[in-house]
């Protein structure tokens, strides 16, 4: 297959051009096909999420094993009912406040939404996003478009076109190409069919923000003790994907040990004739001494560190590096999100100073 890889200018999106593109990736979609587009979070691959033959073509092109389930994208509160069989008042308050944005709602699927989107579940997962260019194309696409991450299953997500076109060129009908994403890190996932309501999934709407809007809010215990027997609630979460090819280690304590302890480990490992990268950030990248040094972004602005964590991790990938060392972040705020992603693409692998 031919992949059309598109790119579209967002801040003219109501010129002829970009109307053209997003008819093309409209028609694409309502006739069961697969588009790339970027989304507020990170570049989704989208299917017609009503159409199981389709949503079933996101399966295949990713190797997305099939009892992951899928993000149904809308763009407009009265289509929620639709897809949603229940939706209890909190929903609405957090939908009020939060979408388009982020933060992604699972409900009781109704009959409209096939097996096929849901990983056989009976819940649906529903997020409304924020990303202008997004919302063109859902609604182009008839207005209820399956989304995952635009990757292949177990690499990191992609925060560029460029990163999709690595992983699903010849595999897709269309990639539009809208530049890099604003956040780098996946939307919150909010269990709604439990109570208290349960995060699933830890992204750039915390945990903090939802309970002042709706009081209490439970956690996954596996997101919070790595040793826990019980599955994931998401599915999706018990694969061990965002994962570079090489071994990541996670170097947690105060700062000047941190550094002491990476350098050392670096120069062992370059000593056996490995090749090392390094994970700092703007205010510690200087004290390292070798391998591949990157700063991740700053520590005065965490949503820097999310928005480069992905691309980092493909940058390692194509500089062939066998270990990575990587700081590690407080976890208020997006650094949750940022937090489980490394543990994520570390397997756990933390080393304490
Ligand atoms: P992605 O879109 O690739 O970021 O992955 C979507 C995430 O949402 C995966 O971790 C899924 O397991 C999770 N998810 C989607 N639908 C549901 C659902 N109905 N119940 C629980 N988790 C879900
Ligand atoms: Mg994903």
């Amino acid at each position: 297959m031919k992949t059309v890889v598109k790119n579209i200018d967002r801040t003219q999106l109501k010129s002829e051009k970009s109307k053209g593109i997003i008819a093309q990736a409209g028609e694409i979609l309502r006739a069961g096909g697969l588009v790339a587009f970027p989304t507020e979070t990170v570049y989704g691959l989208g299917a017609d999420g009503l159409n199981e033959d389709a949503a079933g073509k996101i399966y295949a092109a990713k190797g997305r094993p099939s009892d992951n389930p899928l993000i149904v994208h809308i763009t407009e509160i009265k289509d929620l009912k639709k897809i949603a069989a229940v939706v209890p008042g909190e929903a609405y308050k957090i939908a009020d406040r939060y979408w388009p944005g982020p933060i992604t709602m699972i409900f009781e699927k109704t009959g409209e939404v096939p097996y096929g989107t849901t990983g056989m579940l009976e819940t649906v997962a529903v997020r409304m996003p924020d990303d202008e260019v997004a919302r063109e194309i859902i609604r182009a696409g008839g207005g209820f478009v399956a989304a995952p991450s635009a990757n292949t299953s177990g690499r990191p997500s992609p925060t560029s076109a460029a990163h999709v076109k690595e992983d699903l060129d010849g595999k897709i009908d269309m990639i539009v190409d809208g530049g890099r994403v604003e956040i780098g890190v996946e939307s919150t996932i909010l269990d709604m069919t439990v109570t208290p309501p349960m995060i699933l999934r830890p992204g750039a709407v915390t945990k903090e923000m939802l309970e002042e809007l709706i009081g209490e809010v439970s956690v996954d215990r596996s997101l919070i003790d790595a040793d826990s027997k019980e599955p994931p609630k998401a599915p999706g979460m018990k694969y061990r994907h965002y994962a570079p090819r090489a071994e990541l280690s996670i170097v947690e304590g105060r700062m000047e040990p941190v550094i002491r302890e990476i350098n050392r480990l670096a120069e062992k490992k370059i000593a056996d004739g490995y090749c090392v990268g390094i994970i700092g950030t703007d205010e510690t990248a200087k004290k390292y001494e070798n391998g591949i040094i990157k700063s991740i972004g700053t520590r005065t602005d965490e949503a820097t560190i999310a928005g480069h964590l992905y691309s980092i991790l493909r940058e390692f990938d194509e500089e062939r590096v066998d270990y990575i060392f990587c700081e590690s972040f407080p976890t208020e705020g997006i650094g949750s999100a940022i937090m489980n992603r490394l543990m994520k693409a570390a397997g756990h692998h933390v080393i304490s100073v």
